[in-house]
């Protein structure tokens, strides 16, 4: 596929979008959504325009993230045309399956329904003017990463993944899809996720539980960008599941490494 020239239409569809980035990892569960989120607060508290765009289709977790489950975004008509307004909460605006289906209905959408509601995450969302869309992209290589970059002009991908050996694999697959020919997306830096734990009652030490360094030999390896390492925090996972991302409520230092990324991505 011409990806330029659809990236031209892409341009097209998100006139008033700056930066494109997507959060992607080779494997589910090791922190995209909350590089994503937190990526997003961050760039935002640095006074710029934020949309969050969960196309993380068949496990959204967005609504649960920014403690928005259960609403419904509301719409508008632009030209003529109706379009869904992306709901605002700690000022960026976001848009997921999980705003507009019922959380108990299970996503069993083939490949190409679920390209197609992405697409529409595009065409019939009214995202207006932003610095930047952040996109939190499901797990994996597949359908919805092509049709999102050949809808779109991305501007960079973020690589989230975690010093574990199965993870490490995954995300090396996930680096080749977005710096292979068919995509040719730049890649912004690779985060290394739960590289450590620290006990309160131990603040000196580091303990390894997913292995060492793991996230950090690969970007060297692959010579792309190191973001940095997130530890194991339990602020991080209660900011997560209590609809308050950890730059807003989390620790010190947490907040000042999403700071670090969002200034090395802008
Ligand atoms: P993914 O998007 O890769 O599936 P999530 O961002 O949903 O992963 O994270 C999975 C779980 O791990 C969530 O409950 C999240 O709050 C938690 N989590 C992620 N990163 C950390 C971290 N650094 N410390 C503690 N918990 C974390």
């Amino acid at each position: 596929a011409n990806v330029n020239s659809n990236r031209k239409d892409g341009k097209s569809l998100l006139p008033g979008v700056k930066n494109i980035i997507v959060v992607a990892s080779g494997k589910g569960g090791v922190g995209k959504s909350t590089v994503a989120a937190n990526l997003a607060l961050a760039l935002s508290e640095g006074g710029a325009k934020v949309g969050l765009m969960d196309a993380d289709i068949y496990g959204p977790s967005v609504p649960i993230m920014f403690g928005v489950r259960g609403h419904r975004p509301m719409m508008t008509n632009v030209d003529g045309k109706g379009m869904i307004v992306p709901l605002e909460k700690h000022g960026i605006k976001l848009m997921s399956i999980g705003l507009l289906i019922d959380e108990k209905q299970a996503v069993v959408w083939r490949g190409p329904m679920a390209s197609s509601a992405l697409k529409q995450f595009i065409t019939d969302v009214h995202w207006g003017e932003l610095d930047y869309l952040v996109i939190d992209m499901p797990p994996g290589t597949g359908d919805i990463h092509l049709t999102l970059v050949q809808t779109v002009p991305v501007t960079g991908a973020v690589i989230v993944t975690t010093p574990q050996d199965v993870a490490l694999a995954d995300a090396k697959k996930g680096i080749a899809m977005f710096d292979g020919p068919q995509i040719n997306v730049p890649i912004i830096g690779l985060v290394e996720n739960m590289s450590y734990f620290t006990p309160a009652e131990l603040p000196n030490n580091k303990y390894y539980i997913f292995g060492k360094d793991g996230g950090k030999r690969l970007a060297e390896d692959l010579e792309i960008p190191f973001l940095g390492q997130i530890p194991i925090v339990q602020s991080i996972r209660e900011g997560g599941d209590e609809g308050v991302p950890a730059m807003l409520g989390g620790e010190d230092a947490t907040k000042l490494a999403f700071m670090g990324f969002a200034s090395t991505a802008a």
